[in-house]
């Protein structure tokens, strides 16, 4: 073991299990470790970074704002945070955003957006919420108590009151929640990413959606991963024509620093008052002259390439030897190999590729710009790695 990884072992909290795997650089979709050997990334550390390692537009943006002012108060008006609550506003239709700092942040805002909706429109015994079995919200006490899987809560209890669960494409599991609880919010991911890149059914979703409107129950997309041009489009609900109450994302809006958004249609926009959220850090300047450069990128014709480069991903990856399933959308994909994922991801290291893992699945979350070429290259690994 490394001099690095020992102190890391001391020092650092024991809760990742890393893989020996030091990065110290890159550029790009090539990262580079102590030993000069490069890999392709294609986790671009779970989604985060959307223009790849160091790309040289979002760094100018950061560098521009660090020689302005690093931080303020939120006591104070910022340029950058307006620009991209302006810039998500118009490109989303949603009226209102709130900034934060992860995923998690993100979510716990929206939870309390619906909470508030339903308790000053229906009462407050209006506070459950709903979510899906197998979903990933994030780590906080309410989003572990929001995320649908069972051994994220085990040694954390009491978590937060108030959450149900539904099973993931059965619509007939919601409505009967629905109509055995006092329901202020549903919550889904389009694409359950952490669950194992398990998609839903457009059925499904349009489905939550009218059960939702219907019932004037608060409507919450979670595109902490799926967002920010993922799937082909800006927010994977773009892909099934419905109209999320409110969205929530983080990981690639930043393009690598921490920055969550709490995005607030005509519904609830009016619904946070002064004080009824905050976070000192949320809506950085810094954090947000990046995602200004990121969004602004995330055009039409960007993403048409997103999608193109999807299809090239999935086309080789479908029916390869040693691949059972291959799910997601766009450069969002999920392969099931017929031996272990974990091996397949060490073998990958040693050949020069980086992925991760959800579930049983080897997940590839390639930055949105990496060339088809490195893309191609990095495929075929992966899929000699599933076959050997
Ligand atoms: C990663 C993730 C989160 C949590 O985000 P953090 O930034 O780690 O708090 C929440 N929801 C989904 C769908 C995620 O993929």
């Amino acid at each position: 073991m490394s001099k690095l990884q020992e102190l890391d072992n001391k020092y650092v909290a024991n809760t990742y299990a890393r893989f020996p795997v030091e990065i110290v650089s890159g550029k790009g979709s090539i990262a580079k470790d102590t030993d000069g050997k490069e890999y392709i990334d294609m986790g671009s550390g779970i989604g985060v970074t959307s223009f790849g390692i160091a790309d040289d537009i979002w760094k100018q943006a950061v560098l521009d704002q660090l020689d302005k002012v690093q931080h303020m108060s939120n006591l104070y008006y910022t340029e950058p945070c307006v620009k991209l609550a302006e810039l998500l506003c118009e490109k989303t239709g949603m009226k209102k955003v709130f900034f934060s700092n992860s995923g998690g942040e993100a979510n716990e805002c929206a939870i309390k957006v619906a909470r508030k909706y339903a308790a000053e429109k229906k009462g407050p015994e209006y506070y459950t919420i709903l979510t899906l079995w197998n979903s990933f919200h994030g780590r906080t006490l309410t989003t572990l108590a929001a995320t649908g899987q069972d051994h994220y809560h085990e040694l954390f209890q009491p978590l937060t009151p108030g959450f149900v669960h539904a099973t993931a494409n059965d619509l007939v599991s919601v409505q009967k929640l629905v109509e055995a609880h006092k329901v202020a919010g549903i919550l889904i991911e389009c694409i359950q990413g952490e669950g194992g890149v398990n998609p839903l059914t457009a059925e499904f979703i349009q489905g939550v959606d009218a059960i939702c409107h219907e019932k004037d129950i608060v409507f919450m997309v979670d595109e902490v991963q799926t967002g920010n041009g993922r799937t082909g489009k800006l927010y994977s609900y773009m892909n099934f024509g419905v109209n999320p109450d409110v969205v929530t994302t983080a990981k690639g809006i930043g393009g690598g620093l921490p920055l969550g958004a709490c995005l607030m249609g005509e519904k609830v926009e009016h619904v946070l008052g002064h004080g009824d959220h905050g976070s000192t850090f949320g809506g950085n300047p810094v954090a947000c002259a990046g995602a200004v450069s990121i969004i602004n990128r995330l055009d039409d014709a960007f993403l048409a390439e997103v999608q193109r480069k999807g299809k090239i991903l999935f086309g080789a990856l479908e029916e390869a030897p040693g691949i059972e399933t291959v799910t997601g959308m766009g450069m969002m994909c999920g392969v099931k190999p017929v031996k272990p994922a974990t091996d397949v991801v060490k073998k990958c290291i040693e050949k020069g590729v980086l992925c991760l893992t959800a579930k049983d699945k080897v997940r590839l979350l390639p930055a949105l710009n990496m060339p088809e070429e490195v893309l191609v290259k990095a495929v075929n690994i992966i899929k000699e790695a599933c076959a050997e």
